[in-house]
């Protein structure tokens, strides 16, 4: 039997800490309680995990599935990698955690990224040069229509920045229910030259770094510079950093010299949103209670009590400002409920 709760506030369930309710709740702790809910053609349903990335805008009408499937199990391995089988509903640093404490590497440098592991295929996160799709090698899951089990391989997902097929053509349609990684057990491929992690650990002593040491230094610098969700309620990154054609950069950049760029193919460059949202003015700026982070502008905040149809309403109007200041489009990376 599934455990249906009614009217439950989800204010601890979205780190964005919103307070609305989801009409009906359940709780799915296996696939058996999964194929549950799907025979009785509960409608409409949504899949709930650390609610990281999502921003609710009011109270959930119909069925809110919070993904509890849990699980690290090996399933292969020899002497240079390991799979890893792991239930969608475990916590993805407690994961990266797991691993780093078995010295497994190609997942330090996501350290400290909220949400599940079930999530972390959906927009294919990444952080310090690092994706998820470098260690990816298959998904379980279940069509939330018929039942039907599939595996993903890593070709089939259309992984891209941000982005992959649950995200996009098959939006809503699956439940995940495990993701299967391959970790290396040894000769560890590093990547330390992002953001500040080389200057990090080099500051703390460290000349032959491991994947514990580029953890540390992941979480050192994370905590350093984003707010963190049980004090300051936020999603992360509001809006994903747009790629734009080099030709519409070089007329920015006669007006902005100053404009940052990281080259993504020959006529096309990634410009930070954080640079073009501070620079429209929005960055600190409070708006009764809610408002654009101090120290990061791409990161939208609840300073308490703030609802989510105001802060919907603050990312239109910057990405109107944004839009007219620098013929950019910005789009946003959170899931809006
Ligand atoms: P949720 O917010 O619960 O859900 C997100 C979407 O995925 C929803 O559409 C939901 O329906 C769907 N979904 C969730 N679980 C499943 C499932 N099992 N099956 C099918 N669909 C599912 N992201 C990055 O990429 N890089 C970062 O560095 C990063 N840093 C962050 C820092 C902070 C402080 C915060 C608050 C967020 C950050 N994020 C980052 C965003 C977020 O943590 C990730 O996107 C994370 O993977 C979301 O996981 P979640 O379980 O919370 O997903
Ligand atoms: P940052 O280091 O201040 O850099 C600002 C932006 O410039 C980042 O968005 C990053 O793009 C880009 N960038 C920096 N160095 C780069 C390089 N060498 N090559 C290509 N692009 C580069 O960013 P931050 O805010 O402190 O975040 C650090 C990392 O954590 C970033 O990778 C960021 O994506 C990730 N993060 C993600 C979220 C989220 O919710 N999605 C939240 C917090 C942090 P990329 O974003 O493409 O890396």
């Amino acid at each position: 039997m599934i455990l249906l709760e009614h009217n439950i506030s989800l204010k601890s369930l979205n780190t964005f800490a919103i307070d609305v309710n989801a009409e009906n709740l359940i709780a799915i702790y296996h696939e058996a309680g999964l194929f549950e809910v799907i025979a009785k053609k509960l409608c409409p349903i949504r899949i709930l995990g650390g609610g990281s990335n999502i921003l609710l805008t009011g109270d959930l009408v119909g069925y809110t599935l919070k993904n509890e499937i849990k699980g690290i199990e090996i399933i292969d391995e020899d002497e240079n990698q390991i799979m890893i089988k792991v239930g969608a509903g475990e916590k993805w640093h407690q994961f990266v955690m797991w691993s780093i404490s078995h010295n497994l590497g190609g997942i330090e440098n996501l350290s400290l990224i909220p949400g599940s592991v079930g999530a972390a295929p959906m927009q294919n996160i990444g952080a310090y040069g690092v994706e998820q799709e470098s260690v990816f090698h298959s998904l379980n899951a279940v069509h939330m229509a018929n039942g039907e089990k599939k595996l993903f391989f890593k070709d089939e997902c259309n992984f891209g920045y941000r982005e992959s097929i649950f995200k996009k053509e098959l939006k809503d349609q699956y439940f995940i229910t495990h993701v299967n990684y391959i970790l290396r057990k040894k000769d560890h491929s590093l990547q330390l030259d992002y953001g500040a992690i080389r200057d990090t650990i080099l500051k703390n002593g460290i000349e032959s770094p491991d994947v514990q040491n580029i953890s540390d230094a992941v979480i050192e610098i994370r905590k350093s510079k984003l707010p963190d969700p049980n004090l300051i309620g936020n999603a992360g990154s509001f809006f994903k950093n747009p790629v734009i054609q080099k030709t519409l950069y070089h007329s920015l950049k006669n007006i902005h010299p100053e404009i940052p760029c990281y080259p993504i193919s020959e006529t096309t460059v990634k410009v930070p949103a954080g640079w073009l949202i501070e620079k429209s003015g929005f960055k600190g700026k409070t708006f009764n209670k809610i408002g654009v982070h101090k120290d990061q502008a791409l990161v939208l905040v609840n300073y308490g009590g703030g609802c989510g149809k105001d802060i919907l309403d603050l990312a239109f109007e910057i990405k109107k400002v944004v839009k007219d200041k620098f013929k950019i489009d910005i789009e946003p990376e959170v899931n809006i409920w």
